[in-house]
């Protein structure tokens, strides 16, 4: 059986999945695709041979569409996610998967009360080789317990709409997941501390910015997101354990000797860096849908997100720790 895609969003990453699942995913294909900027998606239908639909609520009605995708704009996910579990189709949305937690909990409480999984979040850091070596690494405890982490997420430049919010919604929000994923434990609380800010940056951006998070079992991470480092995109993730150091690299396939000096490059950027867990993000996806039952990050995990994702703007704007509290999670979500 080959599936039917539906895609609502052809912007940046909508057109990158589009591609990707033509292109790099076997027994998938997109069919329908929607977008309010409506030339720019009927240009996109026509190159790949899909159907226009006028709304997204169409797009996922339609008997050509089997599973949908959203990237559209961040605020109308939640819509077109609990529009899917009303049709019972299975739905890979972008992060973030609602604009807040009760967002979130509104789409956990429908999938609930449909009574199967059918959501699966963008989150995907959990693709990437280095860190699934670093979840095999903690969870063989061959080092002993994992300790602390100490993680940076950083990128050369962010534009002027870019504000200080949007370092922990837009950026962090990345490692909130895959943190939390590697330790397979939630956090208790978290500490933001903003450091002596760049000349590079502008009035509504502080930037860097640290979070000190700890876990329930008392693993202390620090994360420091710097959007306007200037040197590349760098992502790290040290995990310091009772007898070993284990820490993920950049990817780089070639080192360059030149001019006296002995170096790898950085990534430029994050397609370039995460590219290949993209595509097997969506490998994965699909094959678990004709298995018939998703294995990604859940519509759990995007309300954990979120609630972190609020606490973390608590404690900037209060200078203070904030512990972080949730519902109690349904058992549907019970590995
Ligand atoms: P983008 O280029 O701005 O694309 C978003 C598209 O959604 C635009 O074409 C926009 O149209 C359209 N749109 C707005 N309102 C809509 C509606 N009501 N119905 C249908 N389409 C609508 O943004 P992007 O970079 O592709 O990002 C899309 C989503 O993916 C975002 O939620 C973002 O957070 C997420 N994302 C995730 C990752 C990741 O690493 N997982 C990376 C990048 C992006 P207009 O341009 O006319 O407004």
């Amino acid at each position: 059986m080959r599936v039917k895609v539906g895609v609502i969003g052809t912007g940046a990453i909508g057109i990158e999945h589009i591609d990707r699942i033509n292109q790099k995913t076997q027994g998938a294909y997109v069919t329908a695709v929607s977008d309010i900027n409506v030339k720019a998606a009927k240009e996109v239908a026509k190159r790949v041979d899909a159907k226009f639909f006028e709304t997204g609520e169409a797009l996922i009605a339609s008997e050509d569409v089997d599973v949908v995708v959203v990237t559209s704009w961040d605020p109308t996910h939640e819509q077109y996610v609990l529009e899917a579990i009303k049709h019972g189709k299975y739905v890979f949305c972008e992060k973030p998967l609602a604009m807040d937690a009760a967002g979130c909990r509104r789409i956990v409480d429908a999938e609930v009360a449909y009574g199967k999984k059918l959501v699966q979040v963008g989150f995907m850091r959990r693709y990437d080789r280095g860190y699934i070596e670093l979840k095999e690494a903690i969870e063989s405890k061959q080092y002993g317990e994992a300790l602390m982490m100490h993680c940076a997420h950083r990128n050369p430049s962010a534009d002027e709409n870019y504000t200080t919010p949007m370092a922990i919604s837009n950026t962090a929000i990345h490692e909130i997941d895959v943190l939390r994923w590697l330790l397979n434990e939630d956090y208790e609380s978290v500490q933001m501390i903003l450091p002596k800010k760049t000349s590079n940056s502008h009035a509504d951006l502080h930037d860097p910015q640290l979070l000190i998070f700890q876990t329930k079992s008392g693993v202390t991470i620090d994360l420091e997101i710097f959007v306007n480092c200037r040197f590349g995109y760098d992502i790290k993730c040290d995990v310091v354990f009772e007898t070993a150091e284990v820490g993920m690299t950049d990817p780089a396939y070639t080192r360059i000797k030149s001019e006296e000096k002995n170096y790898t490059p950085v990534s430029p950027d994050w397609q370039t860096r995460f590219l290949d867990a993209y595509d097997y993000e969506f490998k994965l996806w699909i094959d678990s849908i004709k298995n018939d039952a998703v294995v990604g990050p859940t519509a759990w995990d995007g309300y954990v997100a979120a609630i972190t994702m609020m606490a973390c703007h608590e404690s900037r704007e209060t200078k203070t720790k904030v512990m972080i509290q949730m519902d109690e999670r349904p058992a549907l979500y019970n590995e």
